[in-house]
Parts: C-alpha cells; sequence; structure tokens
C-alpha cells in the first residue's frame, strides 16, 4: 500500500470513529407523568416534555416519556440512567421497591414539584429519607405573586453554576418542610425561597422559616426541586431558571458515566 493509500485509509478510519463519538448519547433519560393530575400539574409536565425534547438534540442525550408508570420496573430501567418525574410519582409497590433498587444501584432521579411531597401518612420511609428526611408542612395558595425572588445558595455545584446569586422566579406553588432537609447532613441544598417573600399565599400562607426549594441528598445520584407548578405564566418562562433546569438534568445524567 502506498503511503498516499495508507494515509487516505487512517483518514477515513478517523473520520468514522469522529462520527461514531458524536453520535453517542451522553445518557439515557426517561421522563414519567399523569395525564390525569391537577391541571396545573399536566402543564408543567407536558412543557418539560417539550422543553427536554428540544435540549436532547442540543446536548446529545436521549429522552424519552410515558405516562405508562408500569415502565417503572427493573428491567426497563435498565434501559436509562436517569430517571425523571413530571408531577407525579410510583404506583404500588412494585414500583416503589423497582424504583429504590434501582436509585441503590446508582441509578439517578431528577423529581419535580409535587413528586417529591410526601406527609404524615405517607407510607414509604425509604423515600422520606432519600428526600433527606423532607417532610411536607406548608404550602402558599394561590400560588401569586407573578415573581418570587430565589436565592441561589451555592454556585458551586453542576446544576447552578451558571446561575446568578438570586433571581426572579415565575410563579410557583412552594413546599415548606418539616424537618428542613438543610438539617440532614447529606443533603446540599442548592436554592431557597429568599424570606423577603414572606407572607407568601393567601388561603395557605408561608410566613416565614426555611423554605428551600432545591436540593441534592448526596447519597444518591438525586436532585428535587419544589419548581414545577404550572400556571399560565409557566414554570419554564423564565430564561434564568431554564438554566437550572437544563444544568439539574446534564448533572444528574452525565455523572452517572
Ligand atoms: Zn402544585
Amino acid at each position: 500500500m502506498s503511503m498516499l493509500i495508507r494515509g487516505a485509509v487512517a483518514c477515513i478510519a478517523l473520520s468514522f470513529t469522529i462520527v461514531t463519538q458524536a453520535a453517542e448519547p451522553k445518557f439515557r433519560a426517561i421522563a414519567f407523568y399523569n395525564t390525569n393530575v391537577e391541571k396545573a400539574h399536566q402543564k408543567f409536565a407536558k412543557d418539560a416534555v417539550e422543553f427536554y425534547g428540544t435540549l436532547a438534540t442540543k446536548d446529545n442525550f436521549v429522552f424519552e416519556s410515558t405516562t405508562d408508570w408500569s415502565k417503572l420496573n427493573t428491567e426497563n430501567l435498565k434501559n436509562y440512567d436517569v430517571v425523571l418525574w413530571l408531577n407525579d410519582s410510583a404506583h404500588g409497590e412494585d414500583q416503589k421497591i423497582a424504583f429504590q433498587r434501582y436509585m441503590e444501584n446508582g441509578g439517578g432521579w431528577l423529581g419535580f414539584h409535587v413528586s417529591g411531597y410526601n406527609d404524615k401518612n405517607t407510607k414509604w420511609p425509604w423515600f422520606v429519607q432519600f428526600m433527606g428526611d423532607a417532610v411536607f408542612n406548608n404550602n402558599n395558595w394561590p400560588i401569586g405573586p407573578d415573581k418570587v425572588k430565589v436565592i441561589v445558595d451555592t454556585t458551586d455545584h453542576p446544576a447552578t453554576m451558571r446561575m446568578p446569586k438570586s433571581y426572579d422566579s415565575p410563579p410557583n406553588e412552594f413546599y415548606q418542610w418539616v424537618p428542613s432537609p438543610r438539617l440532614n447532613e447529606s443533603v446540599k441544598v442548592l436554592m431557597t425561597l429568599d424570606p423577603s417573600n414572606y407572607p407568601l399565599g393567601k388561603k395557605a400562607t408561608l410566613t416565614g422559616g426555611d423554605t428551600p426549594i432545591a436540593w441534592t441528598n448526596t447519597r444518591y445520584r438525586m436532585l428535587y426541586t419544589v419548581l414545577g407548578h404550572g400556571d399560565d405564566n409557566g414554570v419554564l418562562a423564565s430564561p434564568t431558571a431554564n438554566l437550572f433546569f437544563e444544568d439539574a438534568l446534564l448533572w444528574v445524567g452525565e455523572s452517572g458515566k
């Protein structure tokens, strides 16, 4: 083989390698949601499916979505690096056990809003500790005003690295937790409701105290945010907040690799 042909073969081989690498997705994600829940929760799920579907092309990951929660089973979860819960959570013992097994074996989870809800009647102790012992205690309702100030606790985390120190969030139903997950030594709080928003809500009012709105329990590859109550103003209407939504999924997805 002449040097020229050898060189050409090497070039072709190299370009094939590059093409193959570029086509390989960074990670695989599946979002679970429900079309039979509160309207504002459905709206966020629908918006989030569109949002992450668009990002999947830009950021090169696989994004699938389903309303079929029976797919939350051990066999199917083997296909994914991240599970998103868009305003719903595991139904029944089988799904709970499959999810627990998945997370304890290095699976990734990005949970929004009511997906993390639990209270004194929740019969799933594993999930409560997974959430950093956070138990729902109170919320703001109705959700206004139009802008809510959020403190970014740290930008020393891949999910918040592009965030400013504080920003105006679209309105949201925030949950306050007792105990606050901040008290759990395994929890890293990423964002918090600015106390200047108190009192927030009318029928149900947050009047003070600690209201973390995004955190990770470092014992797992997980990130939870209470953001995700989607009224007309749209949770995904803020370009600043969207940096967090994007980076949160990229972090959970890529940290498993
Ligand atoms: Zn809500």
